[in-house]
């Protein structure tokens, strides 16, 4: 079965990666549904107070407008009771020039469509012929499109019907208005672009601009524009669409009933904008802190709850070693999946350590006797000989051992081991260490003591071992030889010599007797 490669990438920076991209998909969507909502709602606002903006325009003109009607009405009553008398004609419409500005001049008509009189005197066109003859055939009053004057400027033409006393038609009197220049007309419009782009125009039925806050544009006929489309054939409404320069702009329209004409006040769509992303960039300004609190705190969690998983994956590595169980116990496993793993963990620890301590024991013990084996004295040496522990060496060897081997037999003889070796052990310390070095060879460990308390022990065991009866042997009885490590001594190895030497010296004397060193150094206890 092919082996998969070891991931690279740990449980922290999952969590993290997971947490950030949650975090980021959360403010990112949060930030698109603000900028949204909030774009329709501006857009929606704009549309809106543009069309409130275009019909106080288009009522403020259609006032203004019906106001010069009423005082072309109120003449037309004047000259139509006394049409015949030109002093009469002349005067009334020198009064009406001179009424208030509404008016750049003023022009009476007949019948024919030929002026009969004019004011101001410096027009002088009486005896021509009206252009327009149609507000003549229509005998209602008009308002004219736009057209350019004699002298050249852009007018519009308001006029009346005259009738007689009798209700007979008798002709027109009619007022022009100039658009170029200031009058109630244009000074009800707002004049001025706003920061944001916003302004107001006012087009005629031929698409000819009347009034703009460029004066440039004044005059000018407005070409592909969706809006003014839109405000020629509706009454009112509201627009998102290019202008004729091609900028997408906001409108709201409105048009003026009695001329036709079409208000329209309109912003630009990007300038509108412009506002909502500085909102934004508020927004995230605002969100910034906290978001990156947020932060922190992710990192913060992620690492918290990471940390007790990637530490019982780091200890599970090293199952075998000593400290293992302590390790795991200390990781805080403060959520329910961690707490498992550490028991599990905690469990496998338990066993395998178990096994290591048999197969441990095993390797480290006599299989006869149970005692320690010369592995294990060995090991015990070492750590001794490197923290400078002092011990004394008790060697003993039976005496005689053939003979039971001879005469019982070689169970027996191993018997007779076993029973040295449980004397052994009842009559050392807990700290001491009784082993089996050879076949009838044994050897008792005491550390931290002294020559002269080793002796006793050995004479203590040897006393002991002489009067124990055992089956079928009866009575045996051991030589000794004790000699003392210190660290000042030279080598372990030369101590075990001598202690081997004065149990040499101990059969030599006749057996059965403990042989100590001399006691040339200072006793320790
Ligand atoms: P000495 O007093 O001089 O020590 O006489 P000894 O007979 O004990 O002589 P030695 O120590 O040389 O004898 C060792 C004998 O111990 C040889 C062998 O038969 C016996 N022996 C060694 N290992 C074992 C064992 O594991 N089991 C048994 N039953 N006998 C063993
Ligand atoms: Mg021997
Ligand atoms: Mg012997």
């Amino acid at each position: 079965m092919p082996t998969r490669p070891k991931p690279t990438l740990n449980l922290r920076t999952l969590i993290l990666l997971i947490a950030l991209l949650s975090a980021v998909t959360t403010l990112a969507n949060s930030f698109w549904v603000i900028y949204k909502v909030q774009k329709q709602e501006l857009i929606s606002n704009a549309l809106d107070n543009n069309k409130d903006y275009a019909s106080r325009i288009a009522a403020g003109i259609e006032q203004v407008l019906s106001s010069d009607i009423e005082k072309l009405k109120y003449s037309a009553g004047v000259i139509g009771r006394d049409f015949d008398n030109q002093g009469r004609l002349d005067d009334e419409a020198l009064r009406l020039l001179k009424q208030d500005s509404s008016f750049n001049s003023i022009l009476v008509a007949n019948t024919t469509g030929t002026v009969v009189t004019s004011a101001p005197e410096s027009l002088n066109i009486s005896g021509q012929a009206l252009r327009d003859k149609e507000p003549l055939q229509s005998r209602v009053p008009k308002i004219s499109n736009s057209f350019k004057s004699i002298a050249g400027n852009l007018v519009i033409f308001i006029s009346y019907p005259v009738f007689g006393a009798r209700g007979e038609y008798l002709g027109l009197i009619g007022g022009t208005v100039r658009l170029d220049q200031e009058n109630a007309l244009n000074t009800l419009v707002d004049q001025h672009v706003r920061h944001d782009g916003a302004h107001v125009y006012l087009v005629d039925r031929t698409r000819r601009v009347l009034y703009h806050p460029q004066p440039d544009n004044i005059g000018a006929i407005i070409g592909d524009d969706a809006i003014v489309d839109a405000v020629l054939q509706r009454k009112n409404g509201t627009l998102q669409a290019h202008d004729a320069s091609g900028i997408e702009m906001l409108a709201g329209f409105e048009t003026v009933s009695s001329s036709g004409w079409g208000v329209v006040s309109q912003q630009p769509l990007n300038s509108t904008l412009a506002m909502l992303n500085k909102l934004m960039n508020k927004v995230g300004l605002g969100i910034a802190p906290v978001g990156l609190l947020g932060l922190v705190l992710i990192w913060w969690s992620g690492t918290k709850i990471a940390s007790p998983l990637s530490m019982l994956a780091k200890y599970a590595k090293r199952l075998d070693a000593p400290e293992s169980y302590k390790r795991i116990s200390a990781v805080s496993a403060f959520f329910n999946e961690a707490w498992q793993i550490r028991r599990a963990l905690l469990f496998s620890v338990g066993l395998l350590q178990e096994k290591i301590g048999r197969l441990n024991r095993q390797a480290q013990s006599d299989a006869l006797t149970g005692l320690a084996n010369r592995r294990a004295m060995q090991d015990a040496l070492t750590l001794w000989e490197e923290t400078g522990q002092s011990f004394a060496v008790v060697s003993l060897d039976i005496d005689h051992f053939k003979r039971v081997n001879d005469s019982f037999g070689h169970g027996v003889g191993d018997d007779t081991l076993r029973v040295v070796a449980d004397l052994m052990k009842q009559n050392s310390r807990e700290n001491d260490l009784p082993c089996r070095v050879g076949g009838e060879e044994f050897v008792l460990l005491l550390p931290n003591s002294s020559l002269r308390t080793a002796a006793e022990v050995a004479e203590r065991l040897r006393a002991s071992i002489e009067r124990t009866t055992i089956e079928t042997v009866g009575h045996i009885t051991v030589s000794f030889g004790v000699a003392l490590w210190t660290p000042e001594k030279a080598s372990v190895a030369a101590v075990f010599e001598k202690a081997d030497k004065l149990l040499y010296q101990a059969k030599q004397q006749g057996r059965n007797r403990v042989v100590v060193e001399e006691m040339n150094l200072p006793e320790r206890t």
